[in-house]
């Protein structure tokens, strides 16, 4: 898929993958992960492809643990995470997790409060991912997609719709148009409910692809209970987290 998208035969993709990988590290599987599929593409993408610099966006709802730590100590990989709190692994993906050495500044960690909806999905994209990928100027942009903040996902406690999911996709689609002449490959992690994941996966191909299909026969449900809007202590987090941006620059 990445080769795909780097040659030009196909405008952006979707790696419909199973299982999981954002959790593996370069020694052991962790998590439901073996592979860490997005670090094996972006080491591909570098050796045999002639890219130099990549960004993760990882927004599946547990830490991308494991890009943070292949490519902690690595400026040419801007590494984002946003995540619930302390979700798993345990006590992982905190703010002050920057990345060592040559990489300070170049991993980046959003951990959400519990409960957090679309209004703080969005302000995160429009604060920090959206302003940390401009800054970087990334020659191609991979996704660890998990959907796994949705609504009804029995392993987090956040309460993301399809509305969340479309916002994330247009920011990273926006980033890649950018400065990656729209090179972007999302790549699938987590994601637990049945009834749920479905809606959340059509919603982000069918922004990723420019049509769409199906309405999401959920969203009168869980985005009709209202609070979705951003909360203050969710506004916290997140402008605490966008004073690193301006450490991030193009190498
Ligand atoms: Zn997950």
């Amino acid at each position: 898929m990445t080769e795909a998208v780097v040659n030009g035969t196909v405008d952006n993709g979707y790696a419909l993958v199973n299982p999981a990988g954002h959790h593996a590290l370069p020694e052991t599987g962790l998590g439901f992960c073996i592979f860490n599929n997005v670090a094996v593409a972006v080491r591909h993408a570098q050796a045999e492809l002639g890219i130099e610099r990549i960004a993760i966006v990882d927004w599946d709802v547990h830490h991308g643990n494991g890009a943070q730590a292949i490519f902690g100590e690595d400026p040419s990989v801007l590494t984002v995470s946003l995540h619930q709190d302390r979700c798993f692994p345990p006590n992982s993906g905190l703010v002050t997790d920057r990345g060592t050495g040559a990489g300070h500044g170049y991993n980046i960690n959003i951990p959400m409060p519990v409960g957090t909806r679309d209004g703080g999905y969005q302000y995160a994209a429009q604060t920090v991912i959206g302003p940390a990928l401009e800054a970087f100027a990334p020659e191609l942009v991979l996704v660890a997609s998990g959907f796994d903040p949705n609504a009804m996902d029995p392993l987090a406690r956040q309460l993301v719709t399809t509305r969340g999911f479309i916002t994330l996709t247009e920011t990273v689609m926006a980033a890649a148009d950018r400065s990656a002449q729209g090179r972007l490959v999302l790549v699938q992690e987590g994601g637990y409910s049945p009834v749920y994941v479905p809606f959340c996966g059509l919603a982000t191909i069918e922004t990723l692809a420019g049509v769409h299909v199906l309405d999401d026969a959920i969203l009168p449900v869980v985005g009709g209970m209202g609070g979705h809007d951003l909360e203050p202590h969710q506004k916290a987090l997140v402008d605490l987290v966008a004073e690193h941006v301006t450490d991030v620059h193009h190498p």
